[in-house]
């Protein structure tokens, strides 16, 4: 989504300025900042070093945006000339050349709160594009022989058109599937409390359909996902799963997981392990628990060690890469 946001701060940018080729070269430089993972966060503090190198030989500007909390915010206030409220009109599409993948965001924020995630707290709640809109886009990338088409949205589940409350994300797809052009559709991310039967049926049935699915499960422990507010069970996952591989048999499954979550028992994480062994991702994303500013996990204890979620992390990993 942050890459989506970019690319049209940067389509805004480039109709009044020329594109530096690097940071060395930039007079002006505007940071899009992610606060999901630590790391991407440590990037931007890394980058306030920089910045101080650079001042020493020559004047810059730096404005900062994107997804940033409070605490952040605060430090970023004294460092950046200018913070840039998260720009939420979508307005300036991007000019894609064939071999590129089109970023089309169908809506921003989410009002899921699991408990773990800071991005309610700031992209704020969910609000949708009017579906008009991304159809428009859609049919331009095809028309600009774009072959990938992304469409991103926190829980793109959730989505309902402002226009039409009868369009929903499966209407949506419908309506874009009907699109004539060489393109694949891809979207990013479906929560699975609310994966319909309906999606699946029209998925089965489509014609630019990817047949690639990121399904995030977080947990293959029950307790665990209640405590990530996470509204489903293990049996209720693995039956979604069933049923998209039904109606789909050559689905490629991904999936996103957190090890280490606050509490989270050997026992419990070997559940994760089982429910890994079972499904078979094609591809997995592992990430080990960090807390996150503001969010409800924020208040307890990261108790698992870094040692024990890197060997859990190494666990999932292998039964990923061999099955
Ligand atoms: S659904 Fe995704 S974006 Fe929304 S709160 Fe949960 S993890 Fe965060």
């Amino acid at each position: 989504m942050n890459e989506a946001d970019s690319e049209r701060i940067a389509v805004r940018l480039e109709r009044k300025h020329k594109k530096a080729r690097s940071l060395n070269e930039a007079d002006l430089i505007v940071v899009n900042m992610c606060s999901v993972r630590k790391p991407a966060v440590d990037r931007v503090y890394g980058l306030l070093e920089k910045f101080k190198e650079i001042r020493k030989k020559r004047k810059i500007r730096t404005i900062l945006t994107g997804c940033i909390v409070k605490k952040d915010l605060m430090r970023f206030r004294k460092e950046f000339d200018e913070i840039l409220e998260q720009d939420k009109s979508f307005k300036d599409f991007p000019n894609y050349a064939p071999q590129q993948t089109a970023l089309i965001p169908i809506s921003t924020g989410c009002n899921n709160f699991c408990s773990y995630c800071v991005v309610p707290f700031t992209r704020g709640t969910l609000k949708c594009r009017d579906h008009k809109d991304i159809l428009k886009e859609i049919k331009k990338s095809a028309q600009q022989g774009v072959k990938e088409i992304w469409l991103l949205g926190q829980n793109v589940n959730d989505y309902q058109s402002p226009a039409d409350k009868k369009i929903d994300f499966s209407e949506l797809f419908r309506l874009a599937d009907k699109i004539k052009g060489e393109f694949k559709l891809y979207f990013t991310s479906p929560h699975p409390k609310n994966f319909s039967d309906k999606i699946i049926k029209i998925l089965a049935q489509s014609k630019h359909f990817s047949k690639y699915l990121n399904l995030p499960v977080q947990s293959g422990d029950d307790i665990i996902l209640k405590r990530m507010n996470r509204p489903y069970t293990v049996k209720k996952y693995k039956d979604l799963v069933r049923k998209i591989r039904k109606a789909i048999p050559d689905i490629n499954l991904s999936t996103d997981v957190i090890v280490g979550f606050p509490g989270e028992t050997k026992k419990q994480f070997s559940n994760t392990e089982k429910l890994f062994k079972e499904l078979k991702f094609n591809i997995a994303y592992i990430n080990k628990y960090s807390p996150r500013e503001g969010t409800a996990c924020s208040k307890l204890k990261d108790d698992v060690p870094f040692k024990e979620k890197k060997r859990r992390e190494q666990i999932l990993i292998k039964i990923a890469n061999h099955g």
